[in-house]
């Protein structure tokens, strides 16, 4: 396998170097919505440590980027008036992955509403912001 690629997108993103809608912080863990949602609220959680995926993550980051995606999907379910939350997590090129610095979707979800093909259309930057405020209001009060 690769080793980690510290110019990849989301490390950019995590050194502040690329912005992004953060919706929570920890010492940890980083959260903030996905540019191409493919439902609205659409977010991503990482480890702040580097990591490639599943395969190089220490078992402490994977269970607490774990236990911040929980608590972002019980928040997404209140923010976005969501019937249910998909949670997904890609590993290599073969098993979906395109950004290598391990990260766990948190998508949610209406009741016979598809969700959108990935990366198929880039959100406007007023309706991230608004759902970025809404998302992390809800996970502040979580
Ligand atoms: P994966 O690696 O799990 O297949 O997906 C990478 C995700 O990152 C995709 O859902 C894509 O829409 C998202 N993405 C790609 N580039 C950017 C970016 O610059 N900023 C944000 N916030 N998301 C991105």
């Amino acid at each position: 396998m690769p080793s980690y690629d510290p110019k990849n997108i989301f490390a950019k993103i995590l050194r502040g170097e690329l912005p992004s809608y953060k919706v929570y912080e920890d010492d940890k863990a980083f959260a903030f919505l996905d540019i191409m949602p493919r439902a609205p609220g659409h977010a991503l959680v990482l480890p702040k440590a580097p990591a490639r995926n599943v395969f190089d993550v220490s078992p402490d980051d994977f269970a607490h980027v774990m236990g911040v995606a929980q608590r972002v999907a019980k928040a997404a379910m209140k923010a976005f008036e969501a019937d249910g939350v998909t949670l997904q997590q890609f590993n290599e090129g073969a098993g979906g992955q395109v950004v290598f610095h391990l990260h766990v979707h948190v998508i949610p979800r209406k009741t016979g509403v598809a969700m959108k093909p990935p990366a198929a259309e880039k959100e406007k930057p007023e309706v991230l912001a608004r759902n970025a405020k809404k998302l992390a209001a809800a996970i502040a009060a979580g």
